[in-house]
C-alpha cells in the first residue's frame, strides 16, 4: 500500500493547516486558547469563517443558535442538504485541530464541488458548530442539539461562572430566544451528516493508518457508588472487627478495571471521598463515582451487571453496604452503515485497502444531530499518541491531505447512492 498525493491537495492541506493556525490565535486569553459559547471570539470566529465559506462559494448565515453555515446548491435550488462540518468552540487551553480541522476540511471539500461541472443531486451545507464542549455553561452540544430541534427551554437558566445566564448572553451577542426554534432543521430537509475530526486517541497511530472509519459513537453511563461500613477508632479496633468502606471500595475498584479489561469496556473511577475522612478514624462510608462506555450499550450493560455483582460479593464478605446510583446515561449513537460505506469507499480512494474500523470514545456534534438524519464520522490520526484537549494537539499535513481526498470521494459516494436510491432525499 503505497497511497499517492496530489500535489494540489497538499497544497489545500497547507492552507488548512494555516486556518487552523489563524483559528487557534483567536481566543478569549493572551496565553492559552479557549473560544467559548457567546463570546466576542466566537463571533471572530464565525466570521472568519463565513469568508473562508464564501470564498469557497458558499452563501452563509449564522443560524438562530450561533452555529456558522454557509450552503452550495445542488442541481437545482432548494434541494435537502448534506451535512458536512463539526465545531469552532473549544475547551480552556485547547489544541487547534479538535472541531476546527473537521470545519475547514469541509469547506475545501465544497470549495472543490463548486468548481465541478456537474452539481451534486443534494445541496450541501458546511456547518461550524458552536458549544460542542459545553465549556462555559456545562451543557455540551448547545448548537447541535438546537439544529436537531432538540433545544431544551430549562438550559435557558443555565449560568457561567460569573453568574450570566445563557439566556442573557444569548441577548448580549445578539441573538433571540424566542427565535431558537428557527435554528432546528426539518429532518426531510436533509440528506445525512458527515464529520471529520481528529481522533484524540493512539489507534491509527499506533496501526500507522491516516485515516478511519467510525462505528460509533460511544455513550457514557455515570454512576455514584456508595460503600458504607462502620467508623471506629483507628487504634482500638482489631481488624476482624473492622467494617472499613475504604478498603472495600478500594477492592471494587480494582475490580472496575479488571472488568473493565476483560470486556472491552471502558470503566473509570475518577473521584473517591472517604468519610469521616479523620488520619486515625476508620472510614465508615465512601462516595465514588463510575464512568462506563463502550462501542455498543450491551457490552457496556453486560460489565455494568459484572461490577455490580462483584460489588454485592465484596460488600457482603466485609460486613458492608453497597449502593449505587445512575446519574446520566446517553446511548452510544451508530453511525448508519450507508454512510459508514461512503466514508470508507472515500479512504479506498486514498490508497488505503481496508479502512480501519474504530469507535469513538469521546462524544461529538453527531450524537445530536442523528435525531434527525443519519450521520457517519471520519477520523484523522493525531500524533503523539492522540494528545488532544491540549496545547500539544498534533496533525501531519500529508494526514490532512488524505483527510480531503477521502472526504471529497465520500460526498461522491453518498451522491452514487442517492442518484440510485432517490427516497434517500427524502422526497419519496
Ligand atoms: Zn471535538
Amino acid at each position: 500500500m503505497m497511497p499517492r498525493l496530489a500535489p494540489e491537495s497538499v497544497a489545500i492541506a497547507e492552507r488548512v493547516m494555516d486556518r487552523c493556525d489563524e483559528l487557534g490565535a483567536i481566543s478569549g486569553s493572551p496565553d492559552l486558547l479557549e473560544r467559548v459559547h457567546l463570546s466576542p471570539e466566537h463571533r471572530r470566529a464565525n466570521d472568519l469563517v463565513a469568508t473562508w465559506m464564501e470564498e469557497a462559494g458558499l452563501a452563509t448565515w449564522q443560524d438562530a443558535a450561533g452555529n456558522q453555515c454557509g450552503r452550495l446548491e445542488g442541481a437545482e435550488p432548494g434541494l435537502p442538504a448534506l451535512l458536512i462540518g463539526s465545531h469552532l468552540d473549544t475547551v480552556r487551553d485547547a489544541g487547534r485541530y479538535d472541531g476546527m480541522l473537521g470545519v475547514l476540511l469541509a469547506i475545501e471539500v465544497a470549495a472543490r464541488i463548486a468548481r465541478r461541472d456537474v452539481a451534486l443531486p443534494f445541496a450541501l451545507e458546511v456547518v461550524g458548530f458552536t458549544d460542542e464542549e459545553g465549556t462555559r455553561f456545562g451543557n455540551a452540544l448547545l448548537g447541535s442539539r438546537a439544529l436537531a430541534g432538540g433545544f431544551d427551554p430549562a438550559w435557558w437558566d443555565l449560568s457561567d461562572r460569573d453568574g450570566l445566564s445563557l439566556r442573557e448572553a444569548f441577548v448580549d451577542f445578539g441573538l433571540d430566544p424566542a427565535r431558537i426554534h428557527g435554528a432546528a432543521r426539518p429532518p426531510d430537509s436533509l440528506v445525512g451528516y458527515l464529520e471529520a475530526h481528529i481522533e484524540q486517541g493512539p489507534y491509527l497511530e499506533d496501526a500507522d493508518r491516516a485515516l478511519g472509519v467510525v462505528s460509533s459513537i460511544a455513550g457514557a453511563r455515570r454512576f455514584e457508588l456508595t460503600m458504607t461500613g462502620v467508623a471506629g477508632h483507628a487504634g482500638g479496633t482489631p481488624y476482624d472487627r473492622r467494617r472499613d468502606a475504604l478498603v472495600g471500595a478500594s477492592d471494587l475498584v480494582v475490580e472496575i478495571e479488571s472488568v473493565g479489561r476483560a470486556a472491552g469496556v471502558i470503566a473509570t473511577v475518577g473521584r473517591l471521598q472517604a468519610f469521616p475522612g479523620g488520619i486515625n478514624v476508620i472510614p465508615g462510608r465512601v462516595e465514588f463515582s463510575l464512568d462506563l462506555r463502550a462501542e455498543f450499550d450491551r457490552d457496556r450493560d453486560h460489565a455494568l451487571a459484572e461490577i455490580r455483582r462483584r460489588a454485592h460479593e465484596i460488600a457482603e464478605r466485609r460486613g458492608l453496604r453497597f449502593e449505587s446510583r445512575e446519574i446520566y446515561r446517553a446511548d452510544a449513537t451508530p453511525c448508519a452503515p450507508w454512510l459508514r460505506e461512503a466514508i470508507a469507499s472515500g479512504i479506498r480512494r486514498t490508497g488505503d485497502e481496508e479502512p480501519m474500523i474504530l469507535w469513538s470514545r469521546a462524544g461529538h456534534d453527531g450524537m445530536a444531530v442523528s435525531a434527525v438524519t443519519d450521520i457517519a464520522m471520519l477520523f484523522v490520526r493525531c500524533g503523539k499518541g492522540g494528545i488532544s484537549h491540549h496545547p500539544d494537539e498534533t496533525v501531519e499535513m500529508r494526514d490532512v491531505a488524505f483527510a480531503l481526498d477521502a472526504f471529497e470521494d465520500a460526498v461522491s459516494a453518498v451522491a452514487e447512492r442517492v442518484q440510485a436510491e432517490p427516497e434517500r432525499l427524502g422526497a419519496a
